[in-house]
């Protein structure tokens, strides 16, 4: 259960040039653990989290997933890695405003054919695993800011993947609630044993990351001290 970047290096077409987002990026996330990404806007988090998550093909370099290189796999097996190995958490939660908190959940594992009972039950206990047992018959608009970036986190853990990718997750939340969604990605990335990258730009809920480390103009500074 391990997340590697070896050598990023990922480029965008910017007028007559190209921009560099990430420069010769190596980073080793073990199972079980959470590294924090921070870093000013615009200096690369984003782009990080999408070449991890092979939603992005780098100019050059490596990502490894479970001791899979995932350069050059054919475009099935790497949708098919996505989807079981792969947790997403985007700023917004992008719930369906027309499915109850559980059914958000039990659509993940549709695709796969996962008996609807099984769905059901993995839903509950994620559910409540993010403190929403009672509220899974609820839709989007009947939840909060912060429920509705658990059941978020909660559906990202759906397919049980090693890897949990997560951008920004407080940005909308107060200082309460962050530091509470902060400490509940803490707690699944041990339960789950994921490999968990956390983007923040706010050191404020750091402490319990295994490592902290920072993005500017594209390169990687390991490690940065905390706060
Ligand atoms: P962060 O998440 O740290 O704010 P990003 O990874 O989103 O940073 O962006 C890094 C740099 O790459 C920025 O200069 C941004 O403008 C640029 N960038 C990001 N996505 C694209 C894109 N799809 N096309 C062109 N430039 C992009
Ligand atoms: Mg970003």
């Amino acid at each position: 259960m391990s997340l590697r970047l070896a050598d990023i290096t990922l480029t965008y077409p910017d007028g007559d040039t190209r921009l560099t987002a990430l420069d010769q990026v190596s980073l080793d996330v073990p199972g079980g653990s959470l590294t924090a990404v921070v870093g000013p806007s615009g200096s690369g988090k984003s782009s990080l989290l999408a070449v991890a998550a092979t939603l992005v093909t780098p100019d050059a370099g490596t990502v490894t997933i479970d001791g899979t290189r995932t350069t050059g796999l054919p475009r099935g097996e790497l949708t098919a890695l996505r989807r079981h190995k792969i947790g997403i958490v985007f700023q917004q939660p992008n719930l369906l405003p027309s499915l109850t908190a559980a059914e958000q959940l039990q659509v993940m594992t549709r695709i796969d054919g996962r008996k609807p009972r099984a769905a059901r039950n993995r839903a509950m206990e994620l559910l409540d695993s993010v403190g929403l047992a009672d509220q899974a018959d609820r839709r989007p608009h009947q939840l909060s800011g912060g429920q509705r970036q658990r059941v978020n986190i909660a559906r990202a853990l759906m397919n049980d993947p090693t890897v949990l990718l997560v951008d920004e997750p407080t940005s909308a939340l107060d200082h309460d609630r962050g530091a509470a969604v902060i400490d509940l990605i803490t707690r699944l990335t041990q339960q789950q044993a994921t490999a968990t990258v956390l983007v923040t730009h706010d050191r404020t809920h750091l402490t319990a990351a295994d490592r902290i480390v920072e993005v500017q103009d594209g390169r990687l500074h390991l490690p940065a001290p905390a706060r």
